[in-house]
């Protein structure tokens, strides 16, 4: 399966328990990869040796689990794993929207839960590495009602596994919360067309 990265670098951005929060959505992550039609290639990377997200990790999904072979787990970090121009930092605060889902590509997806918000985190992280990053075209697609932009890990994982199937955001942007968005027609705001009775008024 196609690689995909998730950087476990955060331990000293989270508090312990936005750290379990992060473990419990990894452990989501992981089910929901295994359950895909084709899963893809799980690297955790830049965990430390008998540190706590480790140790966390280890507690909730059982030792033998852990060393099972579902993923790759790894103390390297994510720009050892790939050529720097072959990886991409998915992160809400890029400037680039990822409109095409590259299969030959190397996503990483940063393994953060941050309650509080720690806006740019995962960005520094691409910045230094010298690699690109991309957010979700969720603007794009879908009318913004309230709530962050920052989506869950599982989440994440939802919606990168529907998209690597077919390429249809659309069709993978309906694991964005319903509650997020003001109008679930999941057209390209661009060329919706506006509803019959506003262009009556204004004419
Ligand atoms: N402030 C954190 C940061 O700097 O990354 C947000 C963490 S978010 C809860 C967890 C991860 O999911 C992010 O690091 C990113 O990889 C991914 N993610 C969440 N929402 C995203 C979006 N709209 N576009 C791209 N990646 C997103």
């Amino acid at each position: 399966g196609q690689p995909l990265l998730f950087d476990m670098s955060f331990e000293k951005d989270m508090t312990l328990r936005e750290r379990k929060n992060c473990i419990q959505q990894m452990v989501k992550v992981i089910g929901l990869n295994r359950r895909a039609l084709r899963p893809f290639h799980l690297h955790l990377c830049g965990m430390v040796d008998g540190g706590l997200v480790e140790k966390d990790f280890i507690r909730e999904l059982g030792e033998r689990a852990f060393h099972q072979g579902l993923f790759t787990s790894t103390t390297k970090p994510f720009y050892e794993i790939a050529p720097t121009n072959e990886l991409v930092y998915l992160t809400p605060d890029s400037r680039c929207k990822l409109l095409e889902f590259d299969p030959k590509a190397f996503y990483v997806v940063g393994g953060i839960v941050d309650k509080l918000m720690q806006p740019g985190l995962s960005l520094a992280k691409a910045k230094r590495a010298g690699i690109k990053t991309a957010c979700l075209p969720l603007d794009y697609y879908l009318a913004w009602r309230l709530g962050s932009k920052n989506l869950t890990l599982d989440q994440m994982m939802s919606i990168l596994i529907s998209v690597a199937e077919d390429g249809d955001w659309p069709r993978a942007l309906q694991h964005v919360p319903q509650r997020k968005i003001r109008n679930p027609t999941f057209a390209p705001i661009g060329s919706r067309s506006e509803p019959q009775g506003q262009r009556n008024k204004r004419k």
